[in-house]
């Protein structure tokens, strides 16, 4: 295949997923689906259209757009491994223990049934908390918090971060990282990666209301350490894309914790679901299909 034929499908791609993802953000506001289950499969689509469309455009190079797509994304999956591990590990080698909020958070973890994190208060860390690791989880505090804190506002974050380790969010942003970093070549992916990791914190901060009974409370503890944690480290920005942080989308979680009908599961949710997904088929499935022998005549 020639570069100009290979950049032509890229083209045709990034326009198909540009259609998807303007479909997707569209219809969940214009269906008012409010369902963040439903939501995560109807942003997922165009995630995977970002890659998958350049596949069905350009068959004869498949296995070549599969190789190079997976070596990429395998290898900057690697240097965010090798990055985690370095901050990991100078959060506990730097931090101290924080025994109180291990202590309120000991009855949170029972209720989830999730192994007791360790608590961690982190000189290094600005804004926070954050969950770090997966078999023996670690809760991370800025230093600052814990003079700045009161027991139900701290209740109510380790409650947040005690839901992506139930979850075991981290991997899940790993894998969706993964996914957005197969289309590499398409900004278009970085919008349905974006709002997949905002409905990750919409569920956590679901968890956390079932758990405390104090949406009020959280949402004036995220304004909170928003406020007090501005300021960010250089690294800590290189990390936010892979770790569930507590300042990601402030805006939209505060007005997804005001609106009470969300948190239930209702019928309607369903059929506005498979309703966008009939509207993504019939809109870019059955296009492709005339897209496709057009480029093909093209000299
Ligand atoms: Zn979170």
């Amino acid at each position: 295949m020639s570069l100009l034929s290979l950049l032509t499908f890229a083209l045709t791609a990034l326009l198909l997923s540009l259609l998807w993802v303007g479909i997707a953000w569209s219809l969940v506001r214009l269906l008012r689906l409010n369902s963040p289950v439903a939501r995560v499969f109807v942003y997922l689509a165009p995630l995977l259209t970002a890659f998958f469309a350049l596949l069905r455009l350009a068959p004869d190079s498949r296995m070549a757009i599969v190789s190079v797509s997976l070596g990429v994304a395998a290898l900057l999956s690697l240097r965010d491994v090798r990055r985690y591990l370095v901050y990991r590990r100078r959060i506990t080698d730097g931090g101290r223990r924080y025994a109180h909020a291990e202590a309120l958070c000991l009855p949170l973890a029972r209720t989830l049934d999730v192994p007791v994190p360790r608590v961690y208060l982190s000189p290094d860390l600005t804004i926070g908390p954050m969950v770090l690791g997966v078999a023996r989880p670690t809760i991370v505090f800025p230093s600052w918090t814990a003079e700045q804190l009161n027991d139900d506002e701290l209740r109510v974050l380790l409650a947040h971060e005690l839901a992506h380790v139930y979850r075991r969010d981290i991997l899940l942003k790993w894998a969706l990282l993964f996914l957005r970093r197969l289309a590499f070549w398409n900004p278009v992916a970085a919008w349905p990666y974006r709002w997949l990791s905002l409905e990750i914190e919409f569920a956590c901060d679901r968890i956390a209301c079932r758990l405390t009974g104090k949406p009020g409370t959280l949402a004036k503890t995220l304004c909170k350490i928003q406020q007090l944690g501005a300021v960010q480290a250089v690294d800590e920005k290189r990390l936010l894309q892979v770790i569930p942080r507590a300042d990601l989308g402030l805006r939209a979680r505060l007005e997804y914790l005001g609106a009470s009908g969300s948190y239930v599961f209702e019928w309607p949710n369903l059929f506005k679901t498979l309703l966008i997904f009939s509207v993504y088929w019939l809109v870019c499935s059955k296009p492709a299909e005339f897209v496709l022998p057009l480029l093909d005549q093209a000299p």
